[in-house]
């Protein structure tokens, strides 16, 4: 063992006293994806030991012996599997793990547990509860043998030959005596409905199966209820807080497929549930394809989380292949165009909670305009800013709230760019438009400049930066009295004009006369 997994054992053990239980659903996920993985070995032909049995897991109490036993039908490890995947630390995961936990703030366990998963190192908080664990397995490939691991999760492990006729993993885990909650049918029934309701697999206890393993997105919308969308959503993305918006779509053509999508609530999931990756999980035919797959959504709608399930795709789509790209590009612009139906919907029918997702995920959408020119359409009335009009603290102008109140006379958007918007409401550049009564668009994020070197129009009308040299303002009464003051001669001006360029020297671009400016 290496110093970090004692380290990380002490950790875990301090920080997660009050949520042991997770240990559970750590293991079961592993099970879970051991059985995907001999599932995927079986489609694509590969001779496995034990082609008949049934894919499933099961969980055993002895009482006397004070041992709970997991067991399941996956693809099982060899000698060295067992060494490199239990003996030394998961890859990199660990020490990532530990890194973050340094770098945060001393957090609620919830977060905690949340990252265990993640980081590859969900194996080990078995020492949570346990004095010592037994991992007794046989590999799937048909010549490989069974080899028994042994640890109590302090010093070392040994790692002997062990008798097992059948492919897999069993696990069993030596309760420690302030775990013994573990060894009730009842309360391990709870933690298995809690944390692993959804696994694909039968999960078994006492010979009857727990979970309720559906994959609910192949359920009928009209089955299903707020709460079966929000616990899915918390089983699959582990993010504790309920999703903003979720979009369940059964297609038959021209594609057939099944899809459940998730919008979060936060982009950021706090420090310490930040997504390791992105990306829809891919089912082919029920089979767990890709835990990430970025092919279906455009970069920018990277913060969508969720589930594409397809009896059409083949079973190679993570090689390159014509017609998977084909396929997959028609299920890409399927999901594409009814999630952004669906904000525009949200937009439509509760402004509030659209505000909501935009302060989240309004850069994203803006980061979709400057990288996805054929969604600049689709994308932009979905936009929302603050303006010389609006008030308060929200962004709650829309590029259509916009046109829909232009005066008769106007025929461009104007538009201020400044750091924050306390500069953008006190740009003189503002002056001329107030006078006039025109409205501004404030633009004060980083990526709104380059949003608006595709952003050139909406609804035909262009948009202008108020500090653009050839503006030419609707004409009216009052403000052009003003500007009809005597300007400085050419002379004096050319003066002024020398003087500012070289007192402001590199530091400038131009320094030239405006037209516009009628105050101070
Ligand atoms: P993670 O599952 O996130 O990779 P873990 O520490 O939970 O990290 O597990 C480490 C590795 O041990 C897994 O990646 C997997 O290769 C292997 N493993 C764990 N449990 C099983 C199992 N039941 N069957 C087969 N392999 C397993």
């Amino acid at each position: 063992f290496q110093a970090e997994i004692q380290q990380l054992l002490r950790i875990l053990v301090h920080s997660l006293y009050t949520q042991k239980e997770i240990f559970l659903r750590e293991l079961i996920s592993n099970a879970s994806d051991a059985l995907n993985r001999v599932q995927f070995e079986m489609l694509t032909n590969a001779d496995v030991l034990d082609p008949d049995a049934e894919l499933g897991i099961w969980i055993a109490v002895d009482k006397d012996a004070r041992t709970l036993t997991i067991t399941d039908t996956g693809i099982g490890m060899d000698r060295d599997e067992l060494i490199d995947n239990l003996g030394t630390i998961a890859q990199s995961g660990a020490a990532r793990f530990l890194q973050r936990l340094q770098d945060a703030a001393p957090d609620s366990a919830a977060r905690m547990t949340d990252l265990i998963g993640q980081f590859g190192v969900g194996f080990y908080s078995v020492f949570m509860v346990a004095e010592r664990v037994r991992v007794v397995s046989r590999s799937a490939r048909p010549d490989a043998t069974a080899w028994a691991w042994t640890s109590d999760g302090s010093t070392t492990y040994t790692i002997e030959p062990a008798d097992k006729a059948t492919r897999g993993t069993e696990i069993t885990v030596f309760l420690k005596e302030d775990a013994e909650e573990f060894l009730r049918p009842y309360r391990l029934r709870e933690v298995i409905k809690t944390h692993s309701d959804f696994i694909p697999f039968p999960i078994r206890l006492d010979g009857e199966i727990v979970n309720q393993r559906t994959a609910i997105w192949r359920r009928p919308a009209a089955e299903l209820s707020e709460d079966d969308y929000r616990s899915f959503y918390n089983q699959l993305t582990l993010d504790f807080q309920d999703p903003l918006l979720h979009l369940h779509i059964a297609s038959d053509a021209p594609v057939q497929f099944y899809s459940l999508l998730y919008v979060p609530s936060r982009a950021n999931r706090g420090i310490l549930s930040a997504r390791t990756d992105h990306g829809l999980k891919l089912y082919v035919r029920k089979v767990l394809i890709q835990q990430h797959n970025k092919d279906f959504l455009p970069h920018y709608l990277r913060f969508v989380d969720g589930v594409v399930d397809s009896e059409d795709l083949p079973l190679n789509v993570a090689r390159e292949s014509i017609q998977a790209t084909r396929m997959i590009k028609r299920i890409g612009a399927s999901i594409k165009g009814k999630l952004l139906g669906e904000l525009e919907h949200l937009a439509e029918t509760d402004p509030a909670r659209y505000l909501e997702f935009w302060r989240e995920f309004g850069v994203f959408l803006k980061e979709g305009i400057a990288t996805e020119p054929d969604d600049v359409e689709r994308l932009a009335p979905l936009l929302r800013f603050h303006s010389t009009l609006s008030d308060g603290e929200q962004p709650t102008v829309s590029l259509r709230d916009y046109v829909g109140r232009m005066a008769d006379d106007q025929n461009e958007i104007y538009y201020v760019l400044a750091d924050d918007l306390k500069s953008a409401a006190s740009s003189p550049h503002l002056d001329p438009f107030k006078a006039r009564g025109l409205e501004v668009l404030y633009m004060i994020d980083t990526v709104d400049s380059f949003m608006l070197l595709n952003l050139r129009e909406f609804d035909g009308k262009r948009l202008r930066n108020v500090d653009d040299a050839g503006l030419e303002l609707p004409q009216r009464e009052e403000a052009d009295a003003e500007s009809d003051r005597p300007a400085l001669d050419d002379d004096t001006f050319e003066q002024v004009r020398k003087r500012f360029a070289d007192v402001l020297g590199e530091r400038v671009l131009e320094v030239r006369a405006s037209q516009l400016l009628t105050e101070n």
